[in-house]
């Protein structure tokens, strides 16, 4: 069976409680903010290429109240995150000192964000929850952060708005600074950007996005977590970032965005065979990423869905990030009809796959592979939804 996908109110009356017992009195703003797949383009962002994610009908949810105390203080509900689950640090002043990032781990993504607001935030009191799986590859840190953003939004309501994209960006900041993590732009773009029925193309070197309609009552994209995680050395995407850098400076180009197959077949003497794989993923995904934006906007999903398990395939192949549980998950999908085509999606060495699949056959899809898979798979059947926002209570 699908996993059941908690509702917003549900989230915003759990928080509430929370709320009441930890703070006292009621929580007089409520917001939300996406979790994200990506449906097409691994490994593009740091080559310049493009990304297609769409918003989740997976959100975290902050509730709270603005305070004059000086004190921001944040309970989060999840028991994943690490301990103590309760924390309070001061609200920076122009001339109070800097905030920097400590333990516990999961408060950083919200302090840097704090830190980074370009408005004055005076204290808060707020209780934070999560339908987004922590670790699972669908960006509960960058809806977490984007949360915050927009929770601090609506308490400062006369700050001037930024631009969804500044926004976006200062989220990318707090992660960068505060949580060490050397993200991209997707995640935090997509949370922030999102819209109903639609999914979101990103150029990750201009930094202009389009939102794509993808609303189609038939279909619908089916997220598997395969529940695992590979333990990394740690130099697996340093090294393939390093290694697409390299083709790019021996083709002669700023990134591997300016370049064809057909210039890396000129340069395949120069190059050794591994840099030459890691390329051939990175152009061919940067192409097949525009080809099925084309293809979509043709309501083509069996060529949009062939696209996808290609992605997969030079996933596997060229890049090798996937492992044989999103291998098996994606062979599994591919002989379930009304399946369009699956991948991996994220990063790789597990985490989750994404499956375009006819509405009517989603339930044989999930059955299949619960009666196959040799782990144990968890399914969310998701279709676009809104990007941030603040809730009315
Ligand atoms: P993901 O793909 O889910 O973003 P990451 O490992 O990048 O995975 O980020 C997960 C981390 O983000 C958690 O370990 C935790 O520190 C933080 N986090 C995300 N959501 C929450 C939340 N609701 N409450 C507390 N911490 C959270």
């Amino acid at each position: 069976m699908a996993a059941q996908i908690p509702s917003v109110t549900s989230l915003v009356s759990e928080a509430q409680t929370a709320f009441t017992n930890t703070y006292g009195g009621v929580a007089a703003v409520a917001v939300s903010a996406p979790g994200r797949v990506n449906i097409i383009g691994e490994h593009t962002d740091y080559n310049d290429g493009f990304v297609f994610p769409m918003a989740l009908p997976l959100v975290t949810v902050i509730v709270g109240n603005k305070t004059e105390s000086g004190m921001c203080r944040v309970q989060t509900l999840t028991n994943m995150a690490d301990r103590p689950l309760q924390v309070q640090f001061e609200a920076p002043t122009p001339s109070s000192s800097q905030l920097t990032p400590s333990s516990p781990t999961w408060a950083n993504y919200v302090k840097g964000v704090v830190a980074y607001f370009p408005g004055l935030v005076s204290g808060f009191d707020a209780v934070v929850t999560t339908s987004v799986p922590l670790g699972g590859g669908l960006s509960s840190s960058a809806s977490l952060e984007v949360a915050t953003y927009t929770f601090l939004e609506a308490l400062t309501a006369a700050t001037k708005p930024t631009s969804l994209k500044e926004k976006a960006l200062v989220c990318q900041k707090a992660e960068h600074k505060f949580a060490n993590v050397p993200c991209g732009i997707m995640d935090q773009f997509i949370s922030t950007m999102g819209k109903k029925g639609n999914a979101l193309l990103i150029d990750c070197r201009s930094l202009e996005s389009t939102l794509v309609p993808l609303s189609d009552p038939a279909i619908a994209l089916v997220i598997t977590n395969s529940n695992v995680r590979h333990s990394l050395s740690g130099t697996e995407y340093p090294t393939r970032r390093r290694q697409c850098y390299q083709a790019a400076t021996t083709l002669g180009k700023d990134s591997l965005r300016d370049a064809t197959l057909s210039d890396l077949e000129k340069y395949k003497g120069s190059l050794s065979e591994e840099v030459y794989m890691r390329a051939r993923h990175a152009i061919s995904e940067i192409q097949r990423t525009q080809e099925a934006v084309d293809v979509l906007r043709k309501k083509d999903y069996v060529k949009f869905g062939k696209l996808m398990t290609d992605s997969h395939n030079s996933l596997r192949v060229d890049y090798e990030v996937s492992c044989p549980e999103l291998d098996q998950l994606v062979d599994i999908a591919n002989t379930c009809p009304g399946v369009y085509g699956a991948r991996m999606t994220g990063g790789g060495f597990g985490g989750c796959t994404v499956t375009l699949v006819s509405c009517e056959c989603v339930s044989d899809l999930i059955a299949h592979t619960n009666a196959t898979y040799k782990g144990q798979a968890t399914f969310y059947v998701c279709q676009p939804e809104e990007g941030a926002q603040v809730l009315s209570l």
